[in-house]
């Protein structure tokens, strides 16, 4: 079926391949294709080589090429450079809006008013960024020396991202890096190269230096793989599931690399029982579907305090009843398919699953008229187990499951007990109930009285097996920089006073 809604033409937009390097597009020589799907219809928007070891060889290659020149511009420069870039960024907003809908079947209201200016704003943001690289100020500690604090680009960085928000991840891997200096070749997800593609096209008409930014878009077990095991990359930072960000951990370890990982998250969304509930409600729906469920901090574990639970749920179901599916070409549509059918149907079998032991309160369908795309309802699953699978794995889908507790001491525990701590929220007009739990939930975020909201000034990072590491914010240099230690002798004596532990009296 045809969408007739979008105007982006990926076929005639990289005809000359989907591979970045140096500066140009290029054709992936691994011998193996790839199609970018729309979600929506089912239809192929584009046909790709796929990048094979050479391909990543000869983008890392670049990268190094780029690395002395880049890394030796000053703050200043680069920030020029950055700043060109946002700026070419914001006047090709509307066709990264429709490119990001088309390959992810994002609504194009999000794709506008989050995934784009969020894009540019963090750009903006790291282009003052980069003139403000933070180290230790110098001082004669020992008394004989003056030392200070280098804070240097570590070199190439193989990133890695995943397809749920591809632009917004390019950005968080590509920004601080280059901002810091470094050079990056990154892997987008094999569904999803379009708008990264765009990107670093968008970084080079800006006046970034060929080489800076590379994209080789290519399998995760080969190309990223090759990525990450490369010698010449100096660093590894990867965004996406807990269970791949392993093996990357594997390879990147025993090739002693600086390693950054954000992984898979499950976020709690707790409710005490002096909630403003309207706005519980309304947060738990906004905040479980948005990207249609495909967030990492997305709301998916509700637990709602014994007095409110049944009117949360019968609320919540309510108005998830009242969100629009359809088109994301259309204005109106507020949901969007999931990304493939083959994870509309892994979200689907947790829910079916969840049958036998859980109540479903609403959705747990795919939607009638819309079964060309890869649309499922949103869906609330109540009375499951705290151990059951649907309360402890990540679906990454239109799914909020909500259980009862009673204590707040128990409402913790339960928002507490999974392997991941990425982002949570907890709901309450008690100033001091709402602090303790800011305290006590181990997360990298912790809203209160809202959930999901981003901001390029504030880190994005997980706990636990959520990963390590910070996305945004000036804190993402901590992860694009290394440290060096100068020390210089202030003394111009030849023996000196420590030598004595060498030399004795001589
Ligand atoms: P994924 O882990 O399947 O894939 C992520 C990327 O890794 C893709 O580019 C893929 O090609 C690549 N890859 C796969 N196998 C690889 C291998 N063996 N070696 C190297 N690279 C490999 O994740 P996904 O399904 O694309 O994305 C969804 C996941 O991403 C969810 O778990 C979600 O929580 C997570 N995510 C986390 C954050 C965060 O900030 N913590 C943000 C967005 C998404």
């Amino acid at each position: 079926m045809h969408n007739p809604g979008h105007r982006f033409q990926a076929q005639d937009r990289f005809a000359d391949g989907a591979q970045y390097i140096a500066g140009r597009l290029a054709r992936g020589t691994s011998g193996r294709t790839h199609a970018v799907v729309d979600p929506a219809t089912g239809d192929e928007v584009l046909g790709y080589e796929l990048a094979g070891a050479e391909d990543v060889d000869a983008a890392v290659a670049a990268a190094r090429g780029a690395f002395p020149g880049w890394a030796a511009a000053t703050p200043g420069e680069r920030s020029d450079a950055m700043h060109r870039f946002a700026a070419e960024l914001a006047d090709h907003a509307e066709e990264f809006a429709q490119a990001e809908s088309l390959q992810c079947g994002k609504p194009i209201k999000l794709t506008r008013e989050f995934d784009v200016p969020g894009t540019i704003d963090n750009t903006a943001f790291f282009a003052g960024a980069a003139r403000h690289l933070q180290g230790q100020s110098a001082g004669e500690y020992s008394g004989d020396h003056t030392s200070y604090v280098r804070r240097e680009p570590i070199g190439v960085v193989g990133s890695i991202a995943p397809w749920n928000y591809p632009l917004q991840m390019a950005a968080w891997k590509i920004l601080p890096a280059i901002a810091a200096g470094n050079t990056v070749v990154l892997k987008p997800a094999e569904l999803t190269p379009l708008t990264s593609l765009l990107f670093a096209e968008a970084a080079t008409r800006a006046g970034i230096p060929d080489g800076v930014v590379n994209i080789v878009t290519g399998a995760g077990r080969d190309a990223g793989e090759h990525l990450v095991g490369h010698p010449d990359v100096a660093m590894t930072s990867f965004t996406g599931s807990t269970a791949v960000g392993r093996r990357v951990a594997e390879i990147a370890t025993s090739t002693v690399k600086r390693l950054h990982l954000e992984l898979g998250g499950k976020a709690p969304f707790v409710v005490f029982d002096d909630a403003d509930l309207e706005a519980a409600v309304h947060g738990a729906v906004a905040g479980s579907l948005i990207n249609t469920g495909q967030d990492c901090t997305a709301a998916t574990r509700a637990y709602v305090q014994r007095p409110l639970y049944e009117e949360f749920v019968a609320r919540t179901a309510d108005l998830m009843a009242t969100v629009r599916l359809g088109d994301p070409f259309a204005p109106d549509t507020d949901l969007g398919p999931l990304i493939s059918f083959a994870q509309r149907d892994r979200v689907a079998g947790f829910v079916e699953r969840a049958r036998s032991y859980a109540r479903v309160v609403t959705g747990g369908e795919v939607p009638k008229g819309l079964e060309h795309g890869a649309y499922y309802r949103p869906t609330l699953v109540a009375d499951a187990a705290q151990d059951s699978e649907i309360v402890q794995s990540e679906l990454f889908g239109p799914v909020l499951v909500v259980l009862p507790f009673d204590s707040d001491d128990e409402g913790i525990a339960l928002a507490n007990d999974t392997p991941y701590g990425l982002a949570a929220s907890a709901w309450s007009r008690d100033v001091y109930r709402a602090n303790r739990a800011t305290r006590e939930i181990q997360a990298g975020c912790v809203w209160v009285n809202d959930h999901i909201p981003i901001i390029s000034e504030m880190p994005h990072g997980g706990y636990k097996a959520s990963g390590f590491g910070k996305d945004m914010s000036a804190y993402s240099f901590e992860e694009y920089t290394q440290i060096k230690h100068v020390m210089f002798d202030n003394t111009a004596v030849a023996r000196k006073d420590w030598h004595r532990t060498i030399f004795g009296d001589r």
